[in-house]
């Protein structure tokens, strides 16, 4: 039995100095009824709490740690930079080597803004884009997630394609109604939408391969539709591949499927680990933004020498060339992924648990689901109840999963064969304890 009693009393504590005892609600493990292991350190696909237990990592920060934690190139730089002072708030040739070394594996992005977070990222963008069109309206897939900014925390009401209702308290009815969501995947709800309203609407945000109702694909022709639409109503199309830039393949979903969006948001990976985000896209939409055209936006810790630092650093190592006859980094990463899925999925099966495996470069994810999962409801019909069997007896067994099936997980660099190894040893044991408390 885990014992994780020094991180239940620092829970404890933690809970009267912050909102449910977190800074971002999923970490408090609150869909899976048990306290979260507080972490000390983590180190190449290691993760450690504070009560001495060591984890295989594959939330890696939910994304970022692609090349491992800790990794000894990236500490190095990035105690080098800390010598040079944190922080300037004043032009470095650091924000040009990262926006060089994006738009070396991002063609679709001409020019590009640093921004801190996914969220401000996305928020930025879509200002953007209602900026540069002259509309008001915008159009987000429902369950897929572009960060907390109100006109982005917006469901939708019964109906196939409805105006928005807000998601949280504290958005207002106003905001909301500027958003339309359309169910993810669905052709003709979007074409019906942008039939009847495509003329007012200043963007389509979408999450080219879903990682937020769990790992959902775009499927066949679908990317290409938002494309055609977009482009015949004048409405700009954002990918937000904040979770799948680098990961979907190197150059993000947009090469995996070869369509070219007008702005694209970038995240996690783009900062290894240190907080930045980006938006960027064509050179005629991005001088729309201040101090080149009117679309105001500013950060007092936009392109921060240490984030940028750890980015540069980052990306360095994922694009690197590979050994000849060797597979590129992305490509290890999948062939790594492929094993854990063809694990999974053989061990499911031995255990007669019926699971939906997705896949999509080093991402990974896998719903408790006898159908196909292809948007939110079917996502949401998945059964949480096996779920948490299936987690916890992971976690038991030293392997960190995220807390939740609607959360993708991820690989890393620094995942070795013995690591997968270990992992499928743990799955067969909680694919037996899920088949046993099923029954
Ligand atoms: C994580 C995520 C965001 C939000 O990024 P933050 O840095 O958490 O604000 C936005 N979009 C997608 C697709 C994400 O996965």
């Amino acid at each position: 039995m885990l014992n994780l009693t020094k991180s239940a009393e620092a829970f404890a504590e933690a809970k009267t100095l912050m909102p449910g005892g977190v800074n971002s609600p999923v970490r408090s493990y609150a869909n899976v009824d048990c306290n979260p292991p507080f972490i000390s350190h983590a180190k190449g696909s290691k993760i450690y709490d504070i009560d001495g237990n060591e984890y295989i990592d594959y939330v890696l920060s939910w994304g970022p740690m692609v090349v491992g934690h800790a990794h000894p190139a990236v500490v190095k730089a990035l105690q080098e930079a800390a010598e040079r002072g944190t922080s300037y708030g004043a032009p470095t040739l650091l924000e040009s080597e990262l926006a060089k070394l994006v738009m070396s594996v991002y063609p679709s992005i001409e020019v590009i803004r640093m921004v801190n977070s996914g969220t401000e990222a996305t928020m930025s963008a879509l200002r953007l884009a209602r900026g540069y069109t002259h509309r008001d309206k915008i159009v987000k897939f429902i369950g897929c997630y572009h960060g907390h900014s109100d006109s982005l925390l917006v469901k939708a009401g019964s109906g196939l394609a409805t105006f928005g209702v807000p998601d949280s308290p504290g958005v207002t009815k106003g905001v909301a109604a500027d958003t339309i969501t359309v169910p993810y995947n669905d052709i003709d709800a979007i074409t019906r939408v942008m039939d009847e309203h495509g003329d007012e609407i200043a963007a389509i945000i979408v999450e080219p391969v879903a990682g937020n109702m769990g790992l959902v694909l775009p499927k066949q022709g679908y990317l290409a539709k938002l494309r055609e639409l977009t482009e015949k109503h004048g409405t700009l199309l954002i990918f937000d591949e904040v979770m799948c830039g680098f990961r979907a393949s190197l150059g993000g979903a947009q090469a995996a499927y070869g369509i070219t969006p007008d702005l694209t948001c970038l995240g996690k990976i783009i900062g290894g680990g240190l907080p930045v985000a980006a938006y960027g896209g064509r050179r005629d939409i991005m001088n729309c933004v201040a101090p080149a055209g009117p679309v105001y936006q500013a950060g007092t810790l936009s392109g921060n020498p240490l984030a940028m630092t750890a980015g540069i650093e980052t990306l360095k190592i994922i694009t690197a060339e590979p050994e000849p006859g060797e597979p590129d980094y992305s490509r290890k990463l999948t062939l790594q992924t492929k094993k854990l899925v063809l694990g999974f999925e053989r061990l499911a099966k031995e255990n007669g648990v019926a699971v939906q495996v997705h896949q999509a470069g080093s991402m990974f994810g896998m719903f408790f689901n006898e159908n196909d999962v292809y948007d939110y409801a079917t996502s949401a019909a998945s059964d949480q109840q096996k779920f948490k069997v299936w987690f916890k007896t992971m976690l038991e067994n030293g392997i960190y999963l995220a807390p939740s099936q609607f959360e993708t997980i991820f690989m890393s660099g620094a995942h070795t064969d013995d690591d997968i190894d270990k992992t499928l040893a743990a799955a067969e044991k909680a694919f037996a304890a899920v088949a046993k408390a099923s029954k």
